[in-house]
């Protein structure tokens, strides 16, 4: 069976004791994964560790929105260039800790957004109690984007209606598999099959039933089961679905999907 991890960060800390034999347990168990970036180190770091199957995308969270500035989307745009690099992100914004600005995380989210335009690079978007103010950034961007996914989605069936609207993906992580999660699980519902992605944001979020332990891309075969049964289809079948998803928009090549 054929399962992606759109999104994990294997370069985070948490995978320093063991990091070759977790990459090798998901290139086992998937396809392939995106290993995302958050700042400009860790992009640096996603982009070092791509290989065969492995690929990275890379842009600066709206924790790091400060750092945003013309030398930053310089070093992103020249990450880029890699072959490897197959998407801008994540990028957004985060209003749930109030930490940085608004106004500025706004302003780092449509310098990348603009970079995603001028490269014709999906994004992939983080957005937390944020929703009224990402809409209306979308809303001027969502044309000149190649696609785009809202990662670990956070909202209602109505805004997925929006995000679709947007001809954007959207992506669940394992936080839909916990009971109390009844609102995500309508969403997942309400998403269709050809926008409908899964990942796991490793090393966060770990499905269950292994949660509470340290999350890793392999892990993202129990969010899938979860999703395959909201929607009543086999997991094989969601498998195909989201795999061919995934690989449509990142313009990942060679995989043998139409
Ligand atoms: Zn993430």
């Amino acid at each position: 069976m054929g399962i992606v991890d759109t999104h994990c960060h294997l370069q985070d800390s948490a995978f320093d004791e063991d990091r070759d034999a977790v990459i090798e347990r998901a290139l086992t168990a998937l396809d392939w994964l995106v290993v995302v970036g958050d700042d400009l180190e860790s992009s640096r770091l996603a982009l070092a560790m791509t290989r065969d199957r492995l690929y990275a995308s890379v842009g600066v969270h709206p924790y790091h929105a400060e750092a945003v500035d013309g030398l930053a989307v310089d070093a992103l745009r020249a990450f880029a260039g890699h072959a490897h690099v197959v998407a801008l992100g994540e990028i957004g914004l985060d209003y749930h800790y109030g930490k940085v600005e608004p106004a500025i995380q706004q302003d780092a989210l449509r310098a990348q957004l603009d970079l995603a335009c001028e490269l014709s690079l999906p994004v992939v978007i983080h957005n937390r109690d944020s929703h009224e103010d990402m809409a209306v950034v979308l809303d001027e961007y969502h044309e000149r984007l190649p696609g785009g996914i809202m990662h670990c989605f956070s909202g209602d069936p109505a805004f997925v209606q929006q995000c679709i609207g947007w001809g954007f993906h959207i992506s669940f992580a394992g936080n839909v598999t916990f009971p109390k999660a009844g609102v995500l699980r309508n969403a997942a519902k309400a998403t269709p099959l050809d926008r409908l992605l899964v990942e796991t944001d490793s090393p966060y979020l770990a499905p269950q039933p292994v949660r509470g332990k340290r999350c890793e891309p392999a892990f993202v075969r129990h969010t899938l089961d979860c999703v395959a049964e909201l929607h009543g289809l086999p997991a094989e079948t969601l498998a195909e679905q989201t795999t061919a998803n995934a690989h449509r928009l990142f313009n990942i090549a060679g995989c043998g999907i139409p």
